[in-house]
């Protein structure tokens, strides 16, 4: 199985013709629904086809309601613990452009502690487990020293950008998969510069090299957007392909919201490194590429993550 240890949010979010400016009041088009990385990517994996476990912390309130009703609909056990904090919630202003301004009220997300680990039965036969930076770090390292004491393969996506990765985590990780702003944002951590918006143009020798800098004795993907993945992949012990640097293309689609993309690629692949463990890193990544792709046709984050068999039915197994 699968554990993802991570935030839940309601996003509540306005479109407008433009973002408001200060003392502006605008009116815009309301939806919400949920969100938050770790609900999204344990969504994306449950709906790949692994059963999936997902630690969280929420409120007392209807926000953990719809936590509640929406991960019994998709057969999603959820290890939640009840904060004094209200549920965690997402303010988003989009414009006619696309482009956003966020407010996130992390409340009952910040209590998610070391203690989040202790509930046993959440790990039994845990193949995979998977954390984010937008709950506590103490959550993290709690997650993977668990899965390293099951023989779990750990999957860190260091996101958001602006978090920090306590430098405990690193050597619990196997594999990170960063975007190209949360890549050169950990590199710059390390006192490496790298432009991030120039990072899908470096050559595959570079971009090797960086990773290996960021992970030197794991495997990093860095996703691309429209411009698919990097591999750096460097631990033939557990994957049954060779040691070796290459890019997949995106999956050629028509994207209308990539809102989520992330998360469910980071959802997908550890859900088919827990399906098949002996298939190449290749043919995970190729699957994870494909299913991010399918989530980028539809709006919204979690409601917009397809089914392994949407994968297969577009794409071929
Ligand atoms: P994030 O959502 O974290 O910024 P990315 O934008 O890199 O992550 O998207 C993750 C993955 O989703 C990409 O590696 C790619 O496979 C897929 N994807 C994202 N945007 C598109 C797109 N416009 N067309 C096809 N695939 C996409």
């Amino acid at each position: 199985r699968v554990v993802v240890v991570g935030s839940f949010n309601v996003d509540h979010v306005w479109s407008a013709a433009s973002l408001p400016l200060p003392g502006q009041t605008l009116s815009g088009a309301y939806r919400s629904g949920p969100g938050g990385k770790g609900f999204n990517q344990a969504i994306a994996a449950v709906r790949a086809g692994a059963e999936t476990a997902f630690v969280c912390a929420l409120g007392d309130d209807d926000g953990a309601r719809l936590a509640r009703t929406l991960a019994q609909a998709d057969g999603l056990h959820l290890h939640a613990l009840t904060a004094a904090a209200p549920t965690g919630t997402a303010g988003i202003f989009v414009d006619a452009e696309g482009r956003n301004s966020i407010v996130i009220g992390p409340g009952a997300n910040a209590a998610l502690g070391a203690d989040c680990v202790s509930d046993a039965s959440v790990w039994n036969e845990v193949a995979v487990t998977v954390t984010q930076l937008e709950t506590p770090a103490e959550a993290a390292l709690a997650a993977f020293a668990q899965a390293r004491a099951h023989a779990a393969l750990t999957l860190l996506n260091p996101a958001p950008a602006n978090a920090r990765v306590p430098q405990a985590l690193w050597p619990l990780t196997d594999l990170a998969t960063p975007n190209e702003t949360e890549f050169a944002a950990q590199l710059a951590a390390l006192g490496v510069e790298v432009d991030a918006a120039a990072v899908a143009t470096l050559d595959d020798d570079t971009l090797h090299a960086l990773c290996r800098r960021l992970l030197p004795h794991g495997t990093v993907v860095v996703t691309l957007g429209a411009a698919g993945v990097f591999v750096s992949h460097a631990d033939p012990r557990r994957y049954a392909d060779e040691a070796g640097a290459y890019r997949l293309a995106a999956a050629p689609v028509s994207a209308v919201d990539t809102t989520g993309a992330g998360d469910a690629f980071n959802g997908a692949l550890a859900a088919s490194l827990a399906r098949v463990p002996a298939r190449p890193l290749r043919e995970h990544a190729l699957f994870a590429v494909r299913y991010a792709g399918l989530s980028t046709e539809r709006a919204g984050a979690a409601a917009a993550m397809p089914r392994a068999d949407d994968v297969v039915a577009r794409f071929g197994a």
